[in-house]
């Protein structure tokens, strides 16, 4: 019966924890939230891949794609503090829950293709 008073209060009184996802948090100031790869801007570098100490960035240079697990990411900012190309960043709020693991691959635009290497002039060529 003591304990009665309270159990009425904490009927009425405002909830101590949020509805998340349906009711975000107003995300703090420089809070590190989802990574994004501006990937036209990308040079396919490698420092990301090799700074991160979660290993989650792979990239190949040869078919210009780099690839990101989320669920490995411990949102350290490393990747995006050293990108010479300032093309990774992190938006203000957290990515959105996942049912299933999500990696994500981001494709650069192909290489121009390389100029053919001029043909050898044949000893037998007369002209000029
Ligand atoms: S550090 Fe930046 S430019 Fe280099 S591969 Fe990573 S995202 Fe691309
Ligand atoms: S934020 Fe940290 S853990 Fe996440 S990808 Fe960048 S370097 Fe790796």
């Amino acid at each position: 019966m003591k304990m009665l008073p309270e159990i009425i209060k904490n009927l009425f009184r405002k909830k101590a924890t949020r509805n998340y996802p349906a009711v975000k948090r107003v995300p703090f100031p420089n809070v590190r939230g989802e990574l994004v790869n501006d990937i036209s801007q990308c040079i396919f570098c490698k420092i990301c891949e090799t700074k991160c100490p979660a290993n989650c960035i792979e990239i190949d240079k040869d078919k210009r794609t780099w690839t990101y697990d989320p669920m490995e990411c411990v949102y350290c900012g490393i990747c995006s503090e050293s990108c010479p190309k300032k093309c990774l960043s992190h938006k203000p709020e957290y990515r959105p829950p996942m049912t299933k693991r999500q990696v994500i691959t981001l494709r650069g635009k192909p290489l121009p293709p390389k100029p053919a290497p001029e043909e050898k002039k044949s000893d037998t060529d007369t002209s000029s």
